[in-house]
């Protein structure tokens, strides 16, 4: 349903609307309406609060309307505007991409915390998707070299350009699948955020509109991780680290993989909800 038709729509008139909206379609209403509005309006958050009385006219009410009607079929906020934070950095999105979650962050933070300090470290970040992972290391740490793959060429697209306004020059990617194209060349680190979604394991509307070859892996979720560790001891140097993002429960069934595959040390770490959600090994 629209707003009242001869209404004068003001800042609060559209954003009490678009919450109402979006009560069943998000877990944020009211923080989706003001990312929408601020958007729709070319403004910053803060600025919608600055002066709710004012008055928004068209074309800009229209084009809130139809942002809310999106977000209310599923669509992410982060493809409708284009962008997400990540590592506090902004990263440009698309419908090409996974859209970078808040607790990918865990398994920067775990990167970081293994990077070799004395040596200049070849770093390895898998299916870099929209680049976040590899270019919040390459921010944090200014003197490792990091290859980013992908499998897919429009989110290399937008991995490149994220790298090209964030930290230029920083990373240097490669079309592959998983290891394929690295030939001859050892990493101290290897980082990757693959898909682990069970396939038709979709309860959750908004992933139905991310690209289901960064989802979905198999019966168990866990097709492409077999597959990165398998393949990653020929790849790193030795002592070097191979950590890895996954679901819930598969932490047990990880750890099993990397230590049949002559990892040691295997640890799990927990996100911000209590779910181990990274685990790393060493390999010996
Ligand atoms: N955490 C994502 C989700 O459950 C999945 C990401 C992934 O498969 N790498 O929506």
């Amino acid at each position: 349903m629209k707003p009242q038709n001869h209404r004068q729509e003001t800042v609060e008139t559209l954003l009490t609307w678009g919450r109402e909206q979006l009560e069943h379609g998000s877990e944020s209403p009211r923080l989706d309406a003001e990312i929408l509005l601020s958007y729709a309006l070319g403004i910053n958050r803060a600025a919608i609060f600055a002066d709710p009385g004012k008055s928004v006219t068209e074309p800009y009410s229209t084009h809130f309307m139809g942002l809310i009607a999106a977000r209310s079929d599923g669509q992410p906020v982060a493809q409708l505007t284009g962008q997400r934070e990540f590592w506090s950095l902004v990263l440009k999105v698309s419908a090409d991409v996974l859209v970078p979650r808040p607790e990918t962050e865990l398994l920067v933070e775990r990167a970081l915390a293994r990077l070799p300090e004395n040596k200049q470290a070849h770093v390895l970040d898998l299916g870099t998707g929209s680049g976040a992972i590899a270019i919040a290391i390459a921010t944090e740490r200014g003197d490792c070299i990091i290859t980013a793959t992908d499998i897919s060429r429009a989110a290399l697209a937008i991995a490149t350009e994220n790298s090209g306004t964030l930290v230029p020059g920083r990373t240097r990617f490669a079309h592959s699948d998983w290891f394929d194209a690295l030939v001859d060349t050892t990493f101290d680190l290897i980082v990757s955020n693959p898909p682990y979604v069970a396939t038709g394991d979709t309860t959750d509307r908004e992933i139905d509109f991310e690209p289901a070859e960064a989802l979905y892996s198999g019966a168990d979720g866990l097709n492409d991780i077999r597959r990165i560790i398998a393949d990653s001891p020929a790849h790193l140097a030795p002592g070097g680290y191979l950590l890895l993002e996954h679901g819930l429960n598969q932490a047990e069934a990880v750890r099993g993989l990397m230590q049949d595959a002559g990892f040691d040390g295997t640890q799990s770490f927990k996100d911000l909800a209590g779910i181990e959600r990274v685990t790393e090994g060493r390999l010996g």
